[in-house]
């Protein structure tokens, strides 16, 4: 069986790391235009699914969120976590409204979810009225992309730095395409829905702080590996700048500082521009035959995770892959 996958990021390389797993004989093939500037590497990589999060249907959005907490939480309790960016984390979500602080994807998932205790709310600046306190996982893809890569070349993936410009191109070629191309797919497939949306981070040393802390107006501090600290951000819909704003980067620091005072201290390593692949309508992850005229190819879309592609791509590659062989089993049942 011969699949193609295209998209090096969060969502392509999980899912040709959950194929090689499913078809063990299957000679994979990663296509990418590009394996370093891409968003994934961008995001601090919090597993905290928004409530906003959508797939097809209520249940398969959950089984996609639990199953890619499973999967990292898995890799998290391995003596593969420090190499593959993957650890537990803990923190607070403080704001002004009820709903803020809840989450109805996270708090039956994760072990700890509670509210914040009052001599809690003392731990940050600002006068806040709800808090909650969870723990959950956090996975750097600038540690967990190259472990992957290089187990998927380990196991016989053949990587390729190459633009697809049409899935035509595949056509004919492969048993299997799977789409993880995120923004790309507005232009491959010419999915109008796919819209970016901006956002902007400062990297900071902070090597003592080990809690996340969350407040409003998307305002996020979130400790990674190696003592670097992500703070964040914002949320520019439809926005495809990806120059650094000034004005922005001071607006990051004043809210990150207002909410943890301590961070007045600390000097800036970086500052980071991505553009989250946002699908309206929810994230794709669906069946479709392309054929160039003279032969027919399944093609497995699966993108358009916007803020949350981390910590749902194993999720979805799972249900992708299941797509997929079930596809394949019922075109040999046919013949
Ligand atoms: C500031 C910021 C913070 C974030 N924080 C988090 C977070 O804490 N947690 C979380 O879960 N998510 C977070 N995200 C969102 C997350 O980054 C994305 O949802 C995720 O990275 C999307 O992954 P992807 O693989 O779909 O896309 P990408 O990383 O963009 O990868 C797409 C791949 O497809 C390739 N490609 C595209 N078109 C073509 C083509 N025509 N031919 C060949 N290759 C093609 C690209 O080169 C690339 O390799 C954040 C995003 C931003 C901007």
């Amino acid at each position: 069986m011969k699949v193609a996958i295209i998209g090096g990021g969060v969502v392509g390389l999980t899912t040709a790391l959950q194929i090689q797993r499913e078809l063990r004989n299957a000679e994979i093939t990663i296509f990418a235009s590009d394996f370093n500037k891409i968003v994934s590497n961008v995001a601090a990589g919090i597993f905290r699914v928004g409530s906003s999060y959508t797939g097809p249907t209520e249940e398969i959005t959950r089984q996609w969120i639990e199953n890619s907490y499973s999967f990292y939480d898995a890799i998290s309790k391995s003596p593969d976590a420090p190499y593959a960016g993957i650890t537990v984390i803990s923190g607070y979500i403080f704001g002004n409204s009820p709903g803020i602080v809840k989450n109805h994807w996270m708090e039956k998932l994760v072990p700890i979810y509670r509210r914040a205790a009052e001599e809690e709310f003392q731990l940050v600046g600002g006068n806040w009225k709800f808090g909650s306190f969870f723990t959950t996982l956090l996975t750097e893809c600038k540690l967990y992309l190259p472990w992957t890569l290089q187990k998927l070349k380990d196991n016989g993936a053949i990587v390729k730095k190459q633009a697809i410009n049409s899935l035509k191109e595949l056509t004919g070629k492969y048993n299997i395409v799977i789409n993880c191309t995120g923004l790309g797919a507005r232009n491959l497939c010419n999915d109008r829905r796919m819209i970016p949306i901006r956002g902007q981070v400062i990297k900071v040393a902070a090597p003592w702080l080990k809690t996340f802390f969350y407040g409003e107006l998307d305002t996020y501090i979130i400790p990674g590996f190696n003592g670097v600290v992500t703070l964040g951000g914002s949320r520019s819909f439809d926005s495809e700048n990806i120059q650094l704003c000034p004005h922005e980067s001071a607006a990051i620091r004043t809210r990150c500082e207002t909410l943890l005072p301590s961070l007045k201290a600390v000097e800036n390593i970086h500052e980071e521009v991505g553009l989250r692949p946002h699908r309206d309508g929810g994230v794709r992850v669906e069946t479709e035959f392309v054929t160039d005229g003279y032969s027919k190819t399944m093609i497995i879309h699966n993108y358009g995770h916007g803020g949350y592609g981390v910590c749902t791509a194993p999720g979805t590659a799972q249900y992708a892959v299941k797509l997929a062989i079930d596809a394949h089993r019922l075109s040999i049942a046919k013949l």
